[in-house]
C-alpha cells in the first residue's frame, strides 16, 4: 500500500493506471487511501459496498474509489397491461426524496383499484445526428440528396458494426452549409447510446467519402442527447410509450379525498396551461421524479431523465368519471449494457422481470418501457389528487422533514 501511496503521490503513477497493477478492488482501496490523504476527509461509508466492482472499474467508472448508496424502496403492486408487460409489479425506486415513494404508492393504489394501467408502445428508436460542413448550399443539397437516394448503403453500413442494431429511419436537416444526418435505430434491449454511436461513425464515413462532405462531429445536437430539445419531444427519441387508466368518480373521492372535475381542472390550468404559459417542453406535474429513481435504481443513464421529462399528461372526461393518461415521448430505456449489469441494479431489474435480453430480443426492454411508463401515471395521478385535494404541503410536512 505505502508503495503505491508514495508513487502516486509523486507522480510516477497515475492514479487511473491502478487497476494495470492491482484487483480492481485493491486498486480502489489504494485510491480511496490517496483521496483520504489528500484532502484529510475519511472516506468509510464510501468504501462499504457490496458491488463487484471488476466489471464497473472496466465498463462504468473510472477511477473508483467506492460507491454512494441510494436508499430504494417499493411502489406498488401496480397492475400493468401492455403489450409487453403484464401483470403487477413493484416499482423499484432510488431515491432521497421523502414522500416520492408515498405518493406513487397511492397512485399505484388507485390504479390497482381501477383494474390496472393499460399501455402501449408507439415507436422505439434511439438516435445520432452526425454533423457534416459542406462548402455551400448546393453542396448542402447534394449531401442531402445523396442521403435520400443511399437508404440502403448507408444502413448496411451502419448495421455492419452490431448484431443487435437495425436502422429504421434517416431524417436530414440543414442549416447553410450544416448538414445533420439523424440517424434512428431499433436497439433491441439496449438503451443504446453505444451501440448507434459506433453505428453512426460507419455512416457518418460512408457519407463523408461519397459527397465530399466534412464530418464535424458524430453528434452534432439534433440526437438530441441529454438536452431538452423539442425535436425528442416531436419526433421520440428512445422509447415512446402512453399508458392510461380510468377512474370513476367515487374511487377519485376515495382515494385522493376530491372529485374527478377538480383533478381534470388542476390538470388542464396546471400541466396544460401553466406549462405553456411557461414555455416548458413537459407538460406534466413530475414524470422525472419517478423516471430518475427507476433510472438509479435499474442501471439506466441518469443524465436521460432530461428527455423522459417531456412527458404529456392529460385527463379526458368520460362518464362517471375521467380517463387520466401519460405520453413518453421520448424514454431512452434498456435491459442490458450501460449500468444494467451491476449487481444492484441487476436485482431491481430482476424484480420487474426484465433483467438481460428478451425473447425475442427487445421485448425485455419494450417490457421495462410499458412498466416506466405505468409508474409515471401513477405518480401524476397522486400529485394531481393531492394537489386537488390541497394536500401537497401537508404530505411533505409529514413525510419529507
Ligand atoms: P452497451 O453497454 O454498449 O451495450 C449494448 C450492446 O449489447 C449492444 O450493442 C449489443 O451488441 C449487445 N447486446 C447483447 N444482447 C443484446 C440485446 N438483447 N439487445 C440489444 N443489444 C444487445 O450499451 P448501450 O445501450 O449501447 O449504451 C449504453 C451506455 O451508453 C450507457 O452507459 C450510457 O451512459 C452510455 N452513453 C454513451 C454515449 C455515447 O455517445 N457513446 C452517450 C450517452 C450515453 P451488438 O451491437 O454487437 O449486437
Amino acid at each position: 500500500m505505502e508503495d503505491y501511496l508514495e508513487r502516486l503521490k509523486r507522480g510516477s503513477l497515475k492514479l487511473y493506471a491502478l487497476e494495470e497493477e492491482l484487483p480492481a478492488d485493491e486498486a480502489a482501496r489504494v485510491r480511496r487511501v490517496f483521496i483520504e490523504r489528500e484532502t484529510g476527509v475519511a472516506l468509510p461509508a464510501i468504501g462499504a459496498y457490496t458491488i463487484p466492482v471488476d466489471r464497473v472499474a472496466k465498463k462504468n467508472c473510472e477511477n473508483l474509489i467506492g460507491a454512494v448508496q441510494v436508499p430504494v424502496g417499493v411502489a406498488g403492486p401496480l397492475a400493468v397491461h401492455g403489450e409487453y408487460a403484464e401483470g403487477s409489479f413493484f416499482l423499484p425506486l432510488a431515491t432521497t426524496e421523502g414522500a416520492l415513494i408515498a405518493s406513487v404508492n397511492r397512485g399505484c393504489s388507485a390504479i390497482m383499484r381501477a383494474g390496472g394501467a393499460e399501455v402501449r408502445l408507439f415507436r422505439d428508436g434511439m438516435t445520432r445526428a452526425p454533423v457534416f460542413a459542406a462548402r455551400d448550399v448546393i453542396h448542402a443539397r447534394g449531401i442531402v440528396d445523396y442521403v435520400n437516394s443511399h437508404h440502403d448503403e448507408i444502413t448496411a453500413a451502419a448495421e455492419s458494426t452490431t448484431s443487435h442494431g437495425k436502422l429504421t429511419g434517416i431524417t436530414t436537416l440543414v442549416a447553410g452549409t450544416s448538414v445533420f444526418v439523424r440517424l434512428e435505430f431499433d436497439t433491441k434491449d439496449a438503451m443504446g447510446m453505444n451501440m448507434v454511436t459506433i453505428a453512426s461513425a460507419r455512416a457518418a464515413e460512408l457519407i463523408a467519402s461519397a459527397t465530399g462532405a466534412r464530418l464535424i462531429a458524430l453528434s452534432g445536437n439534433v440526437c438530441t442527447d441529454k438536452k431538452p430539445a423539442a425535436i425528442n419531444m416531436v419526433m421520440g427519441r428512445g422509447r415512446t410509450v402512453a399508458a392510461g387508466v380510468n377512474l370513476p368518480d367515487a374511487l377519485v373521492r376515495e382515494v385522493f379525498k376530491t372529485d374527478a372535475a377538480t383533478l381534470a381542472e388542476v390538470n388542464m390550468r396546471k400541466n396544460l396551461v401553466g406549462s405553456a404559459r411557461a414555455g416548458s417542453f413537459g407538460f406534466n406535474a413530475h414524470a422525472a421524479n419517478i423516471i430518475a429513481a427507476i433510472f438509479i435504481a435499474c442501471g439506466q443513464d441518469p443524465a436521460h431523465v432530461v428527455e423522459g421529462s417531456l412527458a404529456v399528461t392529460t385527463v379526458d372526461p368520460v362518464e362517471g368519471g375521467i380517463y387520466v393518461s401519460v405520453t413518453l415521448p421520448s424514454l431512452p430505456a434498456g435491459t442490458v449494457g450501460g449500468g444494467t449489469g451491476i449487481a444492484t441494479q441487476q436485482e431491481c431489474l430482476r424484480m420487474l422481470g426484465v433483467a438481460g435480453g428478451g425473447d425475442p430480443p427487445g421485448s425485455h426492454a419494450r417490457k421495462f418501457a410499458e412498466i416506466i411508463a405505468a409508474g409515471v401515471l401513477a405518480g401524476e395521478l397522486s400529485l394531481l389528487g393531492a394537489l386537488g385535494a390541497q394536500h401537497l404541503a401537508r404530505a411533505h410536512q409529514k413525510l419529507g422533514r
